[in-house]
């Protein structure tokens, strides 16, 4: 499954520019700070409480993830962090959010499996609620802002908290095998880059979604041919899954006119 691979390296590249710090990982990292406390439910931090939001303001505030099975791409759990960590950010400053999540190449199953699969993951940051590091999540305008509580950048909260609980959250799935963690909070990152990246990845995953509910095939007059003519692999998958489901209905003729539709 190479669906989302472009755009990983689409944001890799963004970023080979830039300076970035590696953050400890699991027992590299001081124990506090690897096992930072959860609240266990949604929390709030209110205004008079919070130092200052990520992405706030209109600041922009992108959270994206993204699977693959390329170990090139996630070689190994890591973090990475371009720009000031949450204990020198003073006032709202842009942010972006990216995890980078390696699944094992069998477990990724076709069809439902595989769309359950990938959303399950992208759902990971539902259900995580690092003390102090509030979540606001609004996937109608594609934003994704924290706000951060003093108190808790006054007893250390910083990204390795957050990059280790991301990564504990995301190694519950059990197809998970490595994940990248990267957290931007440089001025002058390509916040648009990875805006419009975040556009590109829903759009994969809602034609995923097509493939799965609509039983257009003919891609002359579908609206997502743009789509499947730029991501590799999407069109052998929307066949795929007709070939699948339909195997005792297609005789060779159709099945050959079927292939043939595959550009
Ligand atoms: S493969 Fe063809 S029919 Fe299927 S979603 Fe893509 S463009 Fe549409």
């Amino acid at each position: 499954m190479r669906l989302y691979d472009d755009r990983i390296c689409e944001v890799l590249t963004a970023l080979t520019e830039q300076e970035a710090r590696e953050l400890p990982v699991g027992d590299a990292a001081d124990q506090r700070q690897c096992n930072w406390p959860d609240a266990g439910r949604a929390m709030m931090v209110l205004q008079s409480d919070m130092a200052y939001e990520l992405g706030g303001h209109h600041l922009p505030a992108v959270g994206n993830t993204l699977v693959t099975m390329d170990q090139t791409l996630v070689p190994q759990d890591e973090i990475l962090l371009y720009g000031p960590d949450l204990p020198e950010i003073t006032t709202d400053t842009p942010y972006a959010r990216m995890a980078l999540v390696r699944v094992a190449e069998d477990s990724i199953g076709t069809g439902d499996q595989l769309y359950n699969m990938i959303q399950n993951i992208g759902y990971f940051r539902y259900h995580i609620y690092p003390k102090g590091f509030m979540l606001r999540v609004s996937s109608s305008n594609d934003r994704e802002s924290v706000r951060v509580a003093k108190d808790a950048l006054q007893e250390g909260l910083d990204f390795t908290a957050i990059g280790n609980a991301m990564i504990r959250a995301l190694r519950l799935h059990k197809e998970v095998e490595a994940v990248k963690i990267i957290f931007v909070t440089l001025p002058q990152a390509p916040y648009e880059l990875f805006q419009e990246n975040l556009k590109k990845t829903k759009q994969i995953t809602a034609t995923i979604d097509h493939m799965l509910k609509d039983v257009n095939m003919d891609c002359n007059s579908c609206g997502l041919q743009e789509i499947c003519d730029e991501v590799e692999g999407l069109r052998e998958m929307h066949f795929g899954i007709k070939e699948q489901g339909d195997d005792s209905c297609l005789d060779d003729t159709e099945t050959k006119e079927m292939n043939d539709r595959i550009k």
